[in-house]
């Protein structure tokens, strides 16, 4: 039986809340801390009533004392860090001082600048053993289960993986013009950016969505998809022995490509400041401010996502594929948490990831990409909690 404190109360946050209560035998209490302390109590009252105790509290996460002094009075086994990415490293400082395990789901961001890069928080790693505490970077779904699932390839499917296609599909329609299914302001960030892809030894930059295909995707049918960078690729061509390329493909509709060239175009999705009526301003957090909400969407979203990897490599001397995704309805995960199936395929892994360092099975001083840890566990606990997945040993492949 254990505590763990939760920093944040959005989206993903109110999954992994949810998830944690459902989860009553590991999870015997937890804490919600963020910023603003009615969006902890609104979900705490939403969990009333359960096996798992439920408190509540207000923390800046930008201030590691103030981070110490909470984690002090809570005294948890676990933090998860389902704030923003900006706060990761505030966190880690603090699990650092209090010597008490850290679990995130998104790679520590600068605010002025958009990179997806692990150096900052792999710089922990030293500072993380010698403490003798477990640090979990990027357990969500995609980085998260993506990456469990290459280890579950790993181990079971293949002698050799040498290409790696990780597909996310979201054929939700949440019938607005345009809205984005997390948070704005990192999404937005994260497709603006330049693409890239891991080829024979090194990445390869790309202009924003330039490279486009078509897939024919399980449950949910036809859908093109655009090369992005995405964050697990970079941990992924360090643990992948023998790797030879690795790619990221998301799903945009036309609709909404269209609504962001004309964002970008007008200056609406830059994060340099700028004058306005005598204050500074980011134009992308002003987007983000009259946008919806995502956690809005959870009651308007139909239809399913499709997230999974397809491996090709060589098993017992013969080539081999192999195609291992889920496929989560918005409505479902609505009726069972209240949420869209964006923030419950990153709440759920949050939630496991931490019940395996909790059990011991993820356990061991250091700073860690999910690859690193024996995927079986966890993948078994994806089918209960969930977010099952399917197989396929002949799939169609990624042009
Ligand atoms: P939201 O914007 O819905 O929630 C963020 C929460 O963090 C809010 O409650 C916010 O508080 C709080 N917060 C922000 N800054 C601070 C601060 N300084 N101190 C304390 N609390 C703070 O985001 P999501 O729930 O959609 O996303 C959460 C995380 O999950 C993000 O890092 C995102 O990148 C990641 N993610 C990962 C995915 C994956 O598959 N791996 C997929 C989707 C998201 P307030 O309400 O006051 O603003």
């Amino acid at each position: 039986m254990a505590k763990a404190l939760m920093i944040g109360a959005g989206g993903v946050a109110s999954v992994v809340a949810h998830k944690c209560c459902q989860n009553y035998e590991v999870f015997e209490e937890i804490c919600i801390a963020s910023r603003t302390i009615s969006k902890c109590d609104a979900l705490k009252e939403k969990l009333e009533g359960g096996k798992t105790k439920v408190t509540t509290a207000q923390v800046d996460a930008d201030k590691v004392e103030e981070l110490v002094a909470l984690i002090e009075q809570v005294k948890p086994d676990i933090v998860i860090n389902v704030a923003l990415p900006y706060q990761d490293l505030t966190i880690m400082d603090a699990c650092l001082a209090t010597k008490v395990d850290y679990l995130d789901t998104a790679n520590y961001e600068p605010l002025d600048t958009a990179k997806f890069e692990y150096k900052w928080q792999w710089a922990y790693k030293e500072r993380f053993e010698k403490a003798g505490i477990t640090a979990i970077l990027g357990c969500g779904f995609d980085p998260g289960v993506s990456q469990v699932f290459c280890a579950y390839a790993q181990k079971h499917y293949f002698d050799e993986i040498h290409t790696i296609d990780i597909l996310d599909a979201n054929a939700g329609d949440h019938g607005y013009p345009f809205a984005t299914n997390f948070n704005p302001e990192i999404n937005i960030r994260e497709i603006t950016a330049n693409g890239s892809y891991f080829e024979n030894g090194k990445f390869i930059e790309t202009e924003p969505i330039s490279i486009k295909r078509t897939y024919n995707f399980p449950e949910i049918g036809n859908k093109d998809m655009y090369l992005l960078h995405h964050e697990e690729m970079e941990s992924l061509a360090l643990n992948i022995p023998g790797v030879k390329r690795i790619r990221f493909f998301m799903t945009f509709s036309e609709r909404y490509l269209t609504h962001l060239r004309v964002l970008e175009n007008v200056g609406m999705t830059s994060i340099e400041p700028i004058e306005y009526e005598g204050h500074k301003i980011i134009p992308l957090q002003f987007l983000k401010a009259v946008l919806p909400d995502p956690a809005s969407l959870g009651p308007r979203t139909k239809g399913k996502t499709n997230i999974g990897c397809i491996f090709s490599g060589l098993k017992d001397g013969k080539e081999q594929h192999y195609y291992v995704y889920n496929v989560c309805d918005h409505e479902e995960c609505y009726r069972e948490v209240g949420s869209q199936a964006i923030s419950y395929t990153t709440g759920v892994p949050a939630m496991i990831g931490a019940a395996m360092v909790l059990s011991g099975k993820w356990k061991k001083p250091g700073v860690f990409n999910v690859e690193e840890f024996d995927p079986d566990p966890f993948m078994e606990e994806l089918n209960k909690f969930g977010l099952p997945w399917k197989e396929s040993f002949n799939p169609e492949l990624v042009e």
